[in-house]
């Protein structure tokens, strides 16, 4: 692992070469044009760094303003306002690089305290016969190497990388050790303690499948354990306030053809993967369009190379844009709408970290619905910044005489006197004691939008409810309140980046949700959702490991295991112990060896016993 060096905003000034960039000037029309819109993502598609967009911006400003004042047109300051929003969305981090031995990367993400604590609680809801641990340490060590060891898509690689690595079975072992003196100490439920053995290979691979519905839970209060020590150690940053929201493609170990409908084709199509189901993104026109499977899926090829097709999943993220680093993540059917699932991980979210306080949640267009503007609002007190989804006409709500007659698509108001309002705020009226994902009764109602710049009218209002979307807290266009445009300007374009880099260190650096032949191997959504909630514990623990690693603070290492690891075979098993051994509550009293009350003294600490 090795640091890499703080973000930062660049300050070098724009040469003429990014300007020329084709991206760079369709954001900086985007931004400055007579159309004034959000950035589109389509022109934006592969990331551009965003200080270069910030500064090409700044240039193009200039340029459109001097072409407005030539025309008698009033100009828009956007340059100061950007700059400012460009250090308010600021990352505090940067994701250390990782380097290529997998034990190495792997022992910084052992010895945190939030990933024993998880090891210790993952066990599957059903044990063997005889409520045994038996082979699972060795199942749990498999799935870990697949989704944190950045070497494989392959269960088998997995496996074989820890029978045939002695270095790597030593470091679970003490895992496996440290971690149920820690669940002794702190009261987890563990099973009792047996010296780790790698178990073989087909009862592994017959477990893994077992082991994924256990995994969600501890794995994610694991990520967010390690954020919350991310935030005590940047606490004027703005983590947990500034989240994103987006899905990625998960292909799944099944047949990759669409059924037209036919349910049994698609039953024998999904095979041993019940959950997925096939989804088909083309173009239609200048829009992308999805495409659910069914009678009306165009038989022919879709139009177009950029279009694509696949049976399996949606990986939904929600990720903090402080850190960059994911906070929750669901695997969901790609069948059903991947903007619904909003409201789930959201949930899951508030349950894991109650103190979360987020401000603003991004997406791209595609989340960009009513309902979930409504919701963010008038539920959680977030505000939503999607881009538009659909660029409709100018609406007119009434004939009043005087008021707000109407707004376009960017939600600018329109007075009946025919004249173009700023923005001038958004009434939200306080949550008060509402507890997150309460709407509060008649609240509705009071989210407005209100105008000005018509001195026969006022300060006039609007209620929100007329378009959650185009009338929204953070404005689409930049007319009277500038610096919350350039927030949200800002606020996408880091959203940008920071999915897309999550996205790509998934596929590539940790090898999960890759297609064809590099596909997962496993057939449980469960389990497979596992892989990508370790992955994520991977690189919480990893940024978090270099942050302690920079202030001279390193973690305790992990305890040596007293026995040695049996390669392939196992060990005589011990007397059985008290089921209640395990699941004491935390002592007051003395610390109390685990291994010592299961089977008398530590091997290697006390030989006495060894002479009865
Ligand atoms: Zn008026």
């Amino acid at each position: 692992m090795k640091s890499r060096p703080d973000p930062t905003v660049v300050t070098k000034p724009t040469t003429d070469a990014d300007l020329r960039h084709p991206k760079v000037k369709a954001f900086a029309k985007r931004c400055l044009g007579p159309a004034i819109q959000f950035l589109n993502p389509r022109q934006l598609k592969k990331a551009v760094g965003e200080d270069t967009l910030l500064f090409a911006t700044q240039r193009a400003e200039r340029e459109e303003n001097e072409r407005r004042r030539k025309n008698g047109e009033s100009t828009i300051l956007l340059d100061e306002p950007l700059r400012q929003a460009a250090l308010k969305t600021l990352p505090v981090l940067a994701q250390p690089e990782v380097t290529d031995a997998l034990a190495e990367d792997l022992v910084h993400t052992l010895v945190q305290s939030a990933v024993q604590r998880l090891w210790a609680k993952v066990w599957p809801f059903s044990m063997n016969k005889r409520g045994e641990r038996a082979c699972w340490p060795a199942t749990k060590a498999t799935l870990m190497i697949l989704a944190m060891g950045r070497s494989t898509s392959h269960v088998v690689d997995a496996y074989r990388a820890l029978h045939h690595t002695p270095h790597l079975q030593q470091h679970f072992a003490d895992l496996d050790w440290t971690a149920a003196e820690r669940a002794e100490a702190e009261g987890i439920v563990c099973p009792d303690w047996r010296p780790f053995v790698v178990c073989d290979e087909k009862t592994v691979l017959r477990q893994l499948n077992r082991l994924g519905a256990a995994c969600r839970r501890p794995a994610l209060e694991a990520g967010i354990e390690m954020i919350k020590e991310l935030q005590k150690l940047y606490p004027d940053a703005h983590i947990g306030k500034h989240l994103s929201i987006d899905g990625t493609a998960v292909p799944a170990w099944c047949s990759q053809l669409p059924s037209y409908g036919d349910p049994e084709l698609e039953a024998e199509l999904r095979g041993k993967c019940p959950e997925a189901g096939y989804l088909a993104i083309g173009r239609k026109g200048r829009a992308w369009e999805k495409l659910v499977d069914g009678p009306s899926l165009p038989r022919a090829g879709l139009d177009g190379p950029s279009s694509k097709s696949w049976r399996g999943y949606y990986l939904v993220t929600i990720l903090d844009q402080a850190t960059g680093l994911p906070l929750i993540s669901g695997l969901f059917n790609a069948k059903q709408n991947e903007a619904d699932h909003i409201l789930v991980l959201l949930d899951e979210l508030y349950e894991l970290w109650p103190e979360i306080e987020p401000e603003y949640l991004v997406a791209d267009a595609g989340w960009d619905n009513d309902w979930a503007c409504q919701m963010l609002e008038v539920e959680y007190g977030i505000k939503p910044v999607f881009p538009k989804h659909n660029p409709a006409k100018t609406k007119w709500i009434g004939r009043a005489r005087k008021g707000v007659a109407g707004f376009d698509a960017d939600g600018r108001l329109v007075c009946a006197h025919g004249t173009w309002l700023d923005y001038l705020t958004a009434a939200r009226p306080s949550r008060g004691e509402l507890e997150p994902g309460e709407p509060g009764e008649g609240r509705y109602g009071e989210f407005r939008v209100r105008g000005s710049g018509c001195e026969a009218c006022g300060t006039p209002g609007i209620q929100m409810q007329h378009d959650w979307s185009s009338l929204t807290t953070m404005p689409h266009h930049p007319y009277g309140r500038p610096d919350l445009y350039a927030m949200r300007v800002m606020l996408s374009a880091r959203h940008r980046n920071l999915m897309e880099g999550y996205h790509n260190r998934l596929k590539s650096g940790y090898h999960l949700g890759l297609p064809g032949a590099d596909r997962t191997r496993i057939t449980d959504r469960a389990t497979h959702e596992a892989l990508f909630l370790l992955a994520n514990v991977s690189m919480i623990s990893l940024a978090l490991a270099d942050q302690l690693q920079r202030r001279g603070r390193s973690p305790q290492a992990l305890k040596p295991a007293p026995a040695r690891v049996l390669l392939g075979g196992r060990t005589p098993a011990p007397a059985p112990a008290p089921a209640s051994a395990s699941a004491s509550q935390p002592s007051s009293g003395p610390k109390v060896d685990p291994f010592a009350k299961l089977f008398g003294p530590r091997r290697g600490v006390d030989r006495s016993d060894r002479a009865s």
